[in-house]
């Protein structure tokens, strides 16, 4: 079977990882932790990161440090892997659902910006109708594509709304030649299994704000103060990354570049040689990482069938947020259900770092009639 994103552990991954071992600090403490948060920062060209057991709470935390509460409104799209809506709904939050752009299906800006219009005053972060505030936005970058991270920054502009993003499957996406997880106030990269660059499990939060950085390492230690003593002053989650993903992380990342460029290698050929497939698409300004590349077609279960008669391992966008049954009752903007329009047409073909040049040939092939 031919999978749809398998992780590529070609490089010093086994080195790293029995330096890890033998010296013995293999969870938290470690100093493998600190060493791979510099050399992602580094790598992205931002100031902080704070490295996380898992994407998802890097996005928890991320939006604690934001000054999320209970009973505020985070903005985020309606098509989304779950985890986006349950960082929020951990903290005590509501999700407010805005639909996709037909063409990026990213947050759909024209929707995001007659609702502000419509819903709130002008200057305002209050929604009119229920007079929650609406204390934070969390774009998610789907599928390593982006949308036009400008004109959503002025959009909230002056409205004291944060934005966090959901960076976790764009790690290395660029618009306007700044990487995703570097237009918010802060944002969140995830190292699962089955993103580019993976650690096993793992995320990261990037900010250029210290304290804010500072107050999320200090949460993700279960706020415990330094010294010996076990004194708290907040109430803290278990979050930290242990140092054998770390170690992992940072294997991997030496290898990042090549990652991008086979994935790149992959979107471009599958566009060439499937012409009259409609792909998802991308701004001008925008160079995406090409997670997953993904078609709309007519019949997406029969495409999935044939695939798999082929040995070839394909999927299906999430089931939108709005279809599901914890969150069925919130409230969602949309014009044209364009999430639902995805979600019943939309297949992501094999893509792995990996995927060599006849298992590419293998799916083209299983594209041609007959
Ligand atoms: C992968 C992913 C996450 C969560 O990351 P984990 O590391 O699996 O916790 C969150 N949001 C989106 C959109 C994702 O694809």
């Amino acid at each position: 079977m031919i999978p749809l994103s398998e992780p590529y552990l070609n490089g010093n991954e086994w080195k790293y990882l029995k330096a890890c071992l033998d010296s013995g600090w293999i969870s938290t403490s470690g100093s493998a932790v600190v060493e791979f948060e510099a050399a992602v920062a580094e790598y992205l060209g931002v100031p902080f990161a704070v490295a996380c057991n898992s994407g998802t709470a890097a996005l928890q935390l991320a939006l604690r440090v934001a000054g999320v509460q209970s009973g505020d409104y985070v903005i985020v799209p309606n098509l989304t892997f779950v985890a986006s809506l349950n960082a929020i709904s951990h903290l005590g939050a509501i999700p407010l659902l805005i639909d996709v752009d037909p063409n990026t299906w990213q947050m759909d800006l024209d929707i995001l910006e007659e609702s502000l219009a419509s819903h709130c005053e002008a200057g305002s972060q209050v929604w009119k109708a229920d007079g929650r505030r609406i204390a934070a936005i969390l774009p998610v970058h789907i599928l390593g594509n982006m949308g036009d991270m400008e004109r959503l920054k002025q959009l909230i502009a002056g409205r004291k709304i944060v934005m966090v993003e959901d960076a976790t499957e764009a790690m290395g996406t660029t618009f306007r030649g700044k990487h995703a997880g570097d237009w918010g106030t802060l944002g969140c990269l995830s190292f699962n299994g089955n993103k580019i660059l993976t650690t096993g499990g793992g995320g990261m939060i990037l900010t250029a704000d210290e304290n804010m950085m500072r107050q999320a390492r200090h949460l993700s230690l279960q706020a415990k103060l330094p010294g010996t003593a076990y004194m708290h002053d907040e109430i803290g989650y278990n979050f930290r990354m242990p140092a054998l993903a770390a170690a992992l992380g940072r294997a991997q990342l030496e290898q990042f570049p090549t990652f991008l460029q086979r994935r790149k290698d992959i979107a471009t050929r599958y566009r060439t040689e499937l012409p009259h497939l409609r792909f998802q698409q991308s701004l001008p300004d925008c160079e995406p990482n090409h997670w997953l590349s993904t078609v709309w077609v007519e019949d997406k279960d029969a495409l999935i069938d044939h695939l798999h008669t082929h040995e070839i391992q394909s999927r299906a966008l999430w089931v939108p947020m709005n279809q599901l049954p914890m969150y069925k009752h919130l409230p969602y903007l949309t014009h044209k259900q364009v999430s639902q329009d995805l979600f019943d047409h939309c297949v992501s073909l094999p893509s792995s770092n990996g995927l060599t040049e006849v298992q590419q040939e293998q799916v083209i092939q299983a594209f041609v009639p007959g």
